[in-house]
């Protein structure tokens, strides 16, 4: 604790290497060139680094030359856990591109809107979803390219460009590579995040943001790096999603930077994931709390299969002291349990738990680089102990959001504090625990659920007057969205009804279970929703 209340982080300073993450991943690929940097756990397919480098490099020509790509031109990258994965990212950032992931089971409706608001020039995916992306771009009148990457042999659908086909295009002048201008503090990354409010929204991530990161969890903070003399390589389980900032930033960027092995699972399946962590002795598993609840409770579940592990970080949403120690019963043993917190606005990682520390409640120290403060709603710091909002400034922190100022201003304060819109306390050694959201995003298994969005689809509805979505508490989803609505007079429909539709226009996890009609939403003298009295009156 600083004498003016900010909570500085306990470890000493770290220096930022100077370059963009495309020259920062592949620095050490002298190294490591044979290892094996991604896998799938389901077909073995994958590349070694030097592949890896390779292919990704004539894609990037061919995004420079065919598709007249240019430096700070976005591509959307919508696709699964697949070995490919970083192929794609990083040749995008050596065409001097700026990725933005989208989630492959979001509907057209969903994907149509990221296209917009990204100024998208192409987007790549796999066979399976081509057609979904093709709906996707015609409802948003675009006329840009789709590159499907061929996962099991299929062929591409017409009217389709094959990544394969461009990666293997001996021929493709590489001369245009050279014209690439970007620096560390362009942006390089563009997913999309509903922050403190409101619609998702492209968060600009630059260079800097990135590596810092990344040089922020390495070691000593989490063990991970591979041995350049023996042997031994490090494995990482990759079945976060890649698309979102946890996957990307801690599983991709930062791994590959280190030579780690990615296992990657497109879809997840237990027995498949329980068989890969003992076939490839994944000795570092990066969670959320769903997978190690499902760790520890699943039958397929072993200490056989838990044996190469060694050390597990979880994050994006809390997990319980009593869910962690029931995967320690289950693993027999004892491993390097850590605790994160993070949001794609900080790339992600804020806080981080160090090693040993048995306090499964909170999310430890500041890491390196980064300073916390904890304010009252007059944005007044407070001490020890006292619960407010979490702000934070550190390199980690974005730049802003993409063509909103006025989300800007919201989420920064004057000097320069970044608002979580999460309620944290910190003790007095500055751990930090987060105890609540003030903010009214919902997290579903640790996926965003903006209600502004589910508000906006509940409204076209022809029958429906106001829509106001909250979180409730779920027993295995951790929360899931509560609608309240009031109808037009003349309304004839049901929940059951309103449900159909909204299933229609946005991903699974997005899907509203529970439907309340009332006949007025409460709302403040501005007009904005007042979430907490729903929240207090009814649930
Ligand atoms: P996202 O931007 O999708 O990564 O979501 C960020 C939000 O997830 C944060 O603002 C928190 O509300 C929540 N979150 C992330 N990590 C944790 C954690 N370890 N404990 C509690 N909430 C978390």
């Amino acid at each position: 604790w600083a004498q003016d209340g900010t909570i500085k982080s306990p470890y000493k300073n770290i220096e930022i290497p100077n370059c963009t993450l495309y020259e920062y991943v592949w620095q050490n690929l002298d190294k490591w060139p044979e290892r094996t940097a991604s896998v799938c756990a389901l077909t073995g397919r994958g590349y070694t680094y030097e592949q890896a480098f390779k292919l990704s490099n004539t894609f990037a020509a061919s995004l420079r030359n065919k598709f007249k790509l240019r430096d700070g031109d976005t591509v959307a990258v919508m696709l699964p856990n697949i070995p490919d994965f970083p192929l794609v990212a990083l040749g995008i950032l050596e065409a001097g591109g700026v990725i933005s992931t989208i989630n492959p089971i979001y509907t057209p409706h969903e994907i149509q809107r990221q296209l917009i608001l990204s100024e998208a020039k192409a987007v790549v995916t796999i066979c399976e979803t081509a057609n979904k992306v093709k709906e996707a771009i015609k409802l948003a009148k675009l006329n840009i390219p789709i590159i499907a990457v061929k996962t099991n042999g299929e062929s591409v659908p017409q009217g389709i460009v094959s990544f394969h086909e461009l990666t293997e295009d001996m021929h493709v002048d590489k001369s245009c590579l050279k014209e690439v201008r970007r620096s560390i503090d362009d942006i390089c990354f563009l997913p999309y995040s509903s922050g403190t409010t409101g619609l998702p929204k492209g968060v600009e991530l630059s260079s800097k943001n990135l590596i810092a990161n990344c040089e922020q969890i390495n070691e000593p903070f989490i063990k991970c790096h591979s041995d350049t003399t023996g042997t031994h390589q490090d494995a990482v389980m990759t079945v976060l999603p890649l698309f979102h900032i946890y996957g990307a930033s801690v599983l991709m960027f930062h791994k590959m930077s280190q030579g780690i092995k990615l296992v990657t699972m497109p879809k997840f399946q237990p027995e498949t994931f329980f068989d890969a962590l003992e076939k490839y002795k994944t000795n570092i598993l990066f969670a959320a709390p769903p997978l190690v609840i499902m760790m520890a409770t699943h039958p397929a579940g072993s200490p056989e299969k838990f044996q190469y592990l060694e050390t597990i970080v979880n994050g994006a949403a809390p997990l319980s002291e009593t869910d962690a120690e029931r995967f320690f019963t289950k693993s027999k043993r004892k491993l390097d349990f850590r605790q994160g917190y993070g949001l794609t606005e900080t790339s992600p990682v804020v806080t981080l738990t160090p090693r040993g520390m048995d306090n499964y409640g909170c999310v430890g120290y500041p890491i390196p680089n980064t300073n916390l403060k904890i304010v009252n709603n007059e944005m007044k710091t407070l001490g020890a102990n006292e619960k407010g909002e979490l702000l934070v400034k550190g390199p980690q922190v974005m730049r802003g959001y993409k063509d909103n100022a006025a989300a800007d201003k919201e989420t920064f304060t004057e000097d320069g504090w970044f608002r979580t819109g999460d309620l944290a306390i910190a003790d007095h050694m500055g751990i930090i625990t987060i105890s609540d959201r003030l903010k009214e995003l919902i997290k579903e298994k640790g996926f965003q659920v903006p209600p502004a969005e589910l508000e906006a689809v509940l409204r076209e509805h022809p029958d429906v007057n106001e829509a106001a979505v909250i979180g409730v508490p779920h027993p295995t989803k951790g929360e899931s969205p509560k609608a309240f609505i009031v109808l037009k007079s003349n309304a004839n429909t049901s929940a059951k009804e309103i449900s159909e539709f909204v299933e229609k226009k946005v991903a699974p996890y997005k899907r509203i279970d529970e439907i309340t009609f009332i006949d007025s939403i409460p709302k403040s003298s501005a007009g904005k929703i007042l979430r907490r009295e729903l929240k207090d009156k009814f649930c």
